[in-house]
């Protein structure tokens, strides 16, 4: 393939937004990539939800992710459909994040000799045109 892995442009649908993520779709429009920290065991909350997944505390509060992480793990998908049809080769990963989520994304602008579990990567954001942008990632330019 001469093509790189995640360079075609992709397309960014609109995420469905709840009371629950609104904050954290509001933040990612702002180029800030929030998540939630329990305030009674200290876990840090993916994906952004009211109650606590580990003490079900209602406690929490918002805090700014350094949008730093490294692949935890990735495929990449030569046939991709529907609206990502076009953007082949497309890399679907899940980066786990600094702060200690996963969270499933995009790798960008990463040739396929480049992508390794353990990669050092950085979000970036990709407006959906609704008020919020996708979080994706691409390799930390070090
Ligand atoms: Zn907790």
């Amino acid at each position: 393939m001469s093509e790189q892995a995640g360079e075609r442009p992709l397309p960014a649908p609109a995420p469905a937004v709840n009371p629950e993520t609104a904050e954290f779709w509001a933040a990612t429009a702002a180029g800030r990539l929030l998540l939630k920290r329990c305030l009674n065991c200290g876990s840090v909350i993916w994906y952004p939800r009211a109650i606590c997944p580990e003490c079900s505390s209602l406690d929490t509060e918002w805090f700014a992710a350094s949008g730093r992480g490294r692949v935890y793990s990735y495929t990449i998908n030569y046939r991709p459909e529907g609206a990502y049809q076009d953007c082949a080769p497309l890399v679907l990963a899940y980066v786990e994040l600094d702060e200690g989520p996963r969270m499933m994304t995009n790798i960008v602008g990463a040739g396929e000799a480049d992508l390794a579990v353990g990669l050092p990567v950085e979000v970036e954001f990709h407006d959906t045109g609704e008020g919020s942008a996708l979080p994706r990632f691409r390799p930390a330019a070090s």
